[in-house]
């Protein structure tokens, strides 16, 4: 049961006159209250498409911010991918200086707002927390992101976004292709040495999986186009429906452009599917297609977008990541009454985050566990109407330490759905190695780089998923920072 906005705020308002004027020690920290997330309630938010978790009040994001200890090693900076120092911008929150905690923050990271959304951090910075280590328990741990979150979203409730600081001009040109997190971060270092950057997306409009992936609900798309905004005001200039292969090949942006370096960070878009019976059913969507009919065009403002949206009162999601938990609950908000999520191992094995997991159960989605689908079923007009499957046992650890699931033999069921949407990882975008030669990837299709993150072709560096396989919003732009240092260190020779 979530406690409301209202209550959370009066009870932090409480604590934050208790530790007023007090010298708190570190026992003291510890002993202040751990500040939940007010949401809304499950049972009005599968109604809509608006954000979940609503946000702390500015007491919530002081007392939260006033259990860190300022830890002299500091280990969740080591957890943080972009190393924001962590204890710095906490300090400044919980003295009420939300604007010098921002400042912090942005000296590392482009997308706060984002960030401290869709980060997680229950595995990166507040793993290693000595708060969560003291209290033990990680979900104890001081919530970095949470009042990362704040401190971005007050600057942009007040309108007063800080234009960065960018260098002379070097007379050096990089083009950036796509416009995830891993090309965002990217072309905002390179912007603010001085360089001239275009970023080229495929796509009708900027931000990658965070516009067309991760739901309105876990991150309105408004907060993206925003820190997006920070981007063009640096003097980035963003060219939309340019596909990098087909519109202009890769090579000639160098040859013939005058660019002097390429940053390439197409993603893992490339849907993968069961490989089962039935799957060209109508009816049978990967997770790529439903959220991207969803977010990027609007599906469920029906009557208003343009874009048709497969109506089904019985859904099976196949998976057990962020990509089926989003799926899963996209489904229900567009209508679905019922919807399962089929995963072959447990909970425990599941890589989705924890909180979104959670949130999915409050909503009343049903978790299949040790299960799989094996065949999608027809009727006679060849759509959905059920899904074989099949119950799984643990077995012993496979290669990623996780319990192989061993086939119970003869445990075949029919589940009845009328759509299943397959969510069991993406690949990497083909297009650019394939129509770039001498572009080295591996056998998954991943572009290789070296530890400067350059390419097999001088000048071109790539990062983000298309290196990393699909991986996550911090670590893409840690790489597009990555890059965009050597590609600095490249033009001062
Ligand atoms: C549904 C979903 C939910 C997720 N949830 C989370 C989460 O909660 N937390 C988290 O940390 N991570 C999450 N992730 C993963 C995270 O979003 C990715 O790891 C991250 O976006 C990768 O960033 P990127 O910049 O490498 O690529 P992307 O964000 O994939 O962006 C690549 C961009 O390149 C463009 N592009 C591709 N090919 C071309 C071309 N030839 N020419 C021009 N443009 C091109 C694409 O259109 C796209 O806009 C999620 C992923 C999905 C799919
Ligand atoms: S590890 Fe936790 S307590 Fe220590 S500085 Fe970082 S956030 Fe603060």
């Amino acid at each position: 049961m979530h406690a409301d906005a209202a209550t959370l705020k009066a009870a932090a308002a409480q604590t934050l006159k208790e530790l007023e004027g007090r010298a708190l020690g570190p026992r003291d920290r510890l002993a202040i209250p751990c500040q939940d997330m007010p949401a809304q309630d499950p049972m009005e938010r599968i109604r809509n498409m608006n954000e979940v978790a609503l946000g702390y009040s500015a007491e919530q994001a002081r007392v939260e911010a006033s259990r860190c200890l300022d830890c002299k090693n500091a280990p969740c900076v080591q957890g943080c991918p972009v190393g924001i120092d962590i204890p710095r911008f906490l300090k400044l929150a919980a003295a009420g200086d939300f604007s010098g905690s921002l400042a912090v923050i942005k000296e590392s990271s482009l997308l706060p707002a984002v960030c401290g959304r869709v980060c997680p951090q229950e595995v990166q910075c507040q793993a290693p927390c000595t708060v969560g280590k003291s209290l033990k328990g990680v979900e104890k741990a001081v919530s970095i992101g949470r009042v990362e979150r704040y401190v971005a979203d007050l600057e942009r409730a007040e309108g007063r976004r800080a234009k960065a600081v960018v260098a002379p001009d070097t007379g050096k040109k990089v083009a950036v292709i796509g416009s995830g997190p891993a090309s965002v971060s990217c072309a905002a270092d390179l912007r603010k040495a001085g360089h001239a950057v275009t970023v080229f997306e495929a796509f009708h409009r900027p931000g990658g999986v965070l516009i067309y992936g991760i739901p309105e609900f876990r991150l309105p798309k408004a907060i993206v186009d925003d820190e997006l905004q920070g981007l063009r005001d640096m003097g980035v200039s963003i060219e939309t429906n340019y596909l990098v292969g087909r519109t202009r090949k890769l090579a000639d942006f160098m040859s013939e452009d005058g660019f002097d370096a390429v940053f390439v960070g197409s993603g893992a878009g490339l849907p993968t599917f069961m490989n089962i019976p039935g799957e060209n059913l109508v009816g049978v969507f990967s997770a790529n297609e439903y959220l991207t009919r969803s977010n990027l065009m609007k599906a469920y403002a029906k009557g208003e977008a343009a874009t048709p949206i497969y109506e089904a009162d019985t859904v099976a999601v196949l998976g057990g990541g962020n990509v089926a938990m989003d799926s899963a609950r996209t489904a229900l908000r567009l209508g679905a009454k019922k919807v399962y999520v089929v995963y072959r191992r447990t909970i425990k094995e599941m890589p989705a985050r924890v909180e979104e997991v959670a949130h999915a159960m409050e909503e009343g989605i049903e978790f299949r566990f040790l299960e799989n689908a094996t065949r999608v079923i027809g009727d006679d007009k060849g759509r959905v109407r059920a899904m074989e499957t099949v119950r799984f046992e643990l077995g012993e650890p496979d290669a990623s330490g996780r319990r192989r699931p061993v086939q119970v033999a003869g445990s075949e069921a029919e589940l009845a759905v009328d759509a299943v949407i397959v969510a069991i990882g993406n690949g990497s975008s083909p297009l650019i190695p394939q129509t770039t030669p001498g572009l080295n990837t591996d056998d998954h299709g991943r572009i290789l780089v070296d530890e400067n993150g350059m390419t097999s072709l001088d000048g071109v560096y790539a990062g983000g998923d298309i290196v990393l396989g699909a991986a996550t919003v911090i670590l893409a732009m840690g790489e597009g920072r990555r890059a965009a240092a050597s590609i600095n260190r490249r033009f001062l020779g």
